[in-house]
């Protein structure tokens, strides 16, 4: 069934995700603060974070972080002549965030649903994000068929915060094992070992990570750099990871040092492409 969904926040996830909804018939209404530039063909285009409250029933957000997610929940909840009654939040905002968004929208009779994403800009376009949900179950059963249009929804729990927290520990991961891989190859072929060959080995072998079986091969090995993912904006996520964690009483030593030698990359290159972690650790860190 077509609905009017809104979408607020048509940056770099959020242009290529509403394009899909666009595409399957729902009837799509924007904003962003900035720039509406990028909204979908066949969009319609709000005045305000408001209008999109008032003309639909679902909201669909994809927000920096987490006090401009906290501050648009109020605004959804603070709208004029509203009708909104659901938003999914696909931002990366951490729990505490994710917490409060949900209390502000209950508050004003509005169901908040944390649902992180993961599988970057290619995933985005491609349809083919994890979205992780949290919220009751029902409420995934109802929003499954739409979620579906963007990737593969997965249901984490009733709480809003619990999608957050498995999108933090997934970058986490993600971050930790293209730092310790990038120590490893240049080691590897510090010992006259060609890169292809190492990656063979490694991908056969017990070391296989999502830097060894994707990064290297496909955008490190010739040089490309290209995931599309700033070092700047994954190290929003892995403090945010180290934060929760310490919150939750975790151990927190891996994570520790590896915010350290993320932020101490993206002070040296600033801008830089996650990528880069693999020449940065062959040459500079090295030196240093
Ligand atoms: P982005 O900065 O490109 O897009 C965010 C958009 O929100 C911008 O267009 C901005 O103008 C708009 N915005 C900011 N404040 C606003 C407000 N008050 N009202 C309305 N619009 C407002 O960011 P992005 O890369 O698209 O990421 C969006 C979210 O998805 C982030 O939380 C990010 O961590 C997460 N994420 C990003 C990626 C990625 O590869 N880029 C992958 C997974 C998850």
């Amino acid at each position: 069934m077509t609905q009017t969904i809104g979408w607020i926040g048509v940056g770099s996830m959020g242009h290529r995700m509403s394009r899909h909804l666009v595409a399957a018939g729902h009837r799509v209404v924007v904003a962003d603060a900035v720039s509406t530039e990028r909204a979908p063909q066949g969009a319609t285009v709000a005045r305000s974070n408001a209008e999109v409250a008032a003309l639909a029933g679902t909201i669909i957000l994809s927000l920096p972080d987490g006090h401009v997610s906290q501050a648009v929940a109020r605004e959804i909840a603070g709208a004029p002549s509203r009708q909104v009654k659901t938003v999914i939040d696909t931002s990366t905002i951490g729990i505490a965030a994710a917490r409060s968004c949900a209390e502000s929208l209950a508050a004003a009779g509005i169901e908040y649903v944390d649902a992180p994403v993961s599988g970057g800009t290619a995933g985005a376009d491609k349809a083919t994000l994890a979205i992780m949900l949290a919220c009751p179950e029902a409420t995934y059963e109802r929003l499954k068929p739409l979620v579906s249009l963007m990737g593969k929804p997965f249901y984490v729990g009733p709480d809003a915060g619990q999608g957050q927290a498995v999108k933090l520990l997934n970058n986490f991961l993600s971050a930790t094992a293209l730092a310790a891989t990038s120590e490893a190859i240049a080691f590897g072929v510090s010992q006259n070992i060609p890169m292809q060959t190492i990656l063979d080995i490694v991908n056969a072998s017990t070391g296989r990570n999502s830097a060894t079986d994707d990064k290297f091969p496909r955008r490190i090995i010739h040089g490309r750099y290209d995931a599309g993912f700033t070092a700047k904006l994954q190290l929003k996520d892995i403090k945010l990871y180290l934060e929760n964690a310490r919150a939750a009483g975790i151990t927190d030593e891996v994570a520790d040092t590896v915010v350290k030698v993320w932020t101490e990359m993206d002070r040296a290159l600033p801008g830089a492409d996650i990528c880069e972690m693999y020449p940065y650790t062959r040459d500079g860190r090295k030196k240093g």
